[in-house]
């Protein structure tokens, strides 16, 4: 695929439509702004509030249409941006398709100028049904650990045009970039090329945007189509959809003749990459890379204990993050340090406090059945679950043998509790509880010394909470106050 642009003189005057004006759109617009393109802006939402999230840059906007997405927004475009919210099957933008014009989403466009202003920044790109947000903070902690000047963007935290500014504008030093990569970002991609990519799983989601998992599939390889023999992919071993994801290397093979270095991580056999050894997570270098990240894999040992994070998720994502962070020559010292101090997200798995031997825990972004069954995974006979909130339609009998096997008592709450009591509820003791208080209340009652009070509903937060979080801090004061 041609480069969009080679000089960063050819955006003068080039006509760009940004199509959804939000966080990412509004950070692109200001992007181009400085290379003085003239930018038609495009979104459902009201002018007004469209000029709200461009008011700094209000010279560099030739036409602003709104309410809709019309053919007529495209017709002088030479380049067309859509954000990631928009699916690019919209009609007007499949007709700019057909005409030929360049459709892009933001992260192509970002990669485009950096590529011009910093082409030696080494991009590590991390995606997944799962986790994405997690393992793509541990490999920016390990990187500042270790003395790297990085940053963190993408779907998380900032956008990437912002950093792109921030290096161009106001001189940021950055040697490498680390992005949070959704399947809808990876949709508006064609050039963009990252050093280290990861597919952590795939597990069927936004069932609604696509047509089926293998198109989902699909979108999410685009993040190693572009990467050649110097570049390092990492994958999950034990996921046989991100495994299905390989097909698509043959194209990667067909178009350089080389392919990335291949990692794998694995909770279940011994693999080039990252594997588990009992309490071990151990590495397994392949011979071909260079000499000092095989001498930092093997010379690394990580006890699983000494994880601040819980969770058998965790252990992967940990798996994950130490392949990309080596990728990039970090020193396995420094991953060692970093695991026993990371803390964790907030609202994933998130330790509150350990009241007389008994641990509560906030896993309130676990807001559907599979993220319960994994929390539940982690740990042994003595949980006390509270669930329950708005229903996502899930099938709470999918938890029943982990139910069984691990939870000591089920503390209900919000309009899924009869369902949740329906599904689970022959199983062990079972307590519907009016509101988060007095389910936490009722959890300190039940629970003896070496048990664990672990918050994750399994469903959204809605019906009493405007989000999850809010859902997990109201959890962490009412615990920090018992
Ligand atoms: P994302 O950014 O992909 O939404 P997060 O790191 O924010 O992922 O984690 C969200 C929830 O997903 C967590 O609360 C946990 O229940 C679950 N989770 C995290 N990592 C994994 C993983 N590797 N595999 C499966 N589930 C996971």
């Amino acid at each position: 695929m041609q480069r969009l642009i080679k000089d960063l003189s050819e955006l003068n005057n080039k006509v760009i439509a940004i199509v959804g004006v939000g966080k990412s759109g509004s950070a692109l617009a200001k992007l181009l702004s400085l290379f003085g393109a003239k930018l038609i802006l495009n979104d459902k939402k009201p002018k007004e509030e469209i000029e709200e999230h461009i008011k700094s840059i209000s010279q560099s906007v030739y036409k602003i249409y709104c309410g809709d997405h019309p053919p007529e927004a495209f017709e002088e475009a030479q380049i067309v941006v859509v954000s990631p919210g928009i699916p690019l099957s919209t009609p007007s933008i499949v007709s700019a398709i057909y005409k030929g014009i360049p459709v892009i989403g933001e992260i192509e466009m970002s990669w485009e100028i950096l590529k011009i202003i910093k082409p030696e920044i080494k991009i590590i790109g991390i995606t997944g049904s799962n986790g994405k947000s997690t393992t793509s903070t541990l490999v920016y902690e390990f990187l500042k650990k270790d003395d790297k000047r990085v940053a963190l963007a993408g779907n998380i935290g900032f956008p990437f045009a912002e950093v792109v500014y921030e290096i161009y504008n106001n001189g940021a030093q950055i040697d490498y970039l680390v992005l949070e990569l959704s399947s809808f970002q990876l949709e508006g991609i064609k050039n963009f090329k990252v050093h280290s990519a990861s597919i952590l799983n795939i597990t069927a989601d936004h069932m609604d945007r696509y047509s089926g998992i293998k198109e989902y599939i699909e979108a999410k390889s685009k993040i190693f189509q572009n990467q050649d023999g110097d570049d390092y992919l990492v994958l999950n071993m034990d996921d046989k959809n991100t495994l299905s994801a390989i097909e698509g290397l043959r194209n990667v093979y067909l178009k350089r003749g080389k392919l990335p270095h291949i990692f794998y991580f694995s909770r279940k056999q011994k693999v080039y990459g990252a594997f588990l050894d009992e309490n071990f997570v151990k590495f397994n270098p392949r011979e071909e890379i260079q000499q000092e990240i095989i001498k930092e894999m093997e010379n690394t040992v990580l006890p699983i204990d000494s994880f601040k994070i819980k969770g058998v998720h965790n252990i992967e994502n940990i798996m994950a993050a130490s392949l990309l962070a080596f990728s990039v020559g970090c020193k396995g010292e420094t991953i060692k340090k970093v695991v026993k101090e990371f803390p964790g997200l907030p609202h994933r798995m998130e330790f509150i406090r350990n009241l007389n031997g008994v641990v509560y825990i906030n896993d309130s972004k676990g807001t559907n059945v599979d993220a319960v069954a994994k929390s539940l995974e982690s740990f042994s006979n003595n949980v006390i679950l509270i669930a329950g909130g708005r229903d996502k339609d899930g099938d709470f009998t999918e938890l029943r043998d982990l139910v069984k096997s691990k939870v000591k008592a089920l503390i209900l709450i919000g309009e899924a509790s009869q369902k949740i009591a329906n599904a689970l509820g022959d199983l062990v003791s079972h307590y519907f509880e009016k509101d988060l208080k007095s389910a936490v209340f009722r959890a300190k009652e039940l629970a003896k010394e070496g048990d664990i009070v672990l918050l994750s509903p399994g469903c959204a937060s809605f019906d009493m909470f405007k989000n999850f979080e809010h859902r997990g801090e109201v959890f962490r004061e009412i615990v920090n106050s018992l």
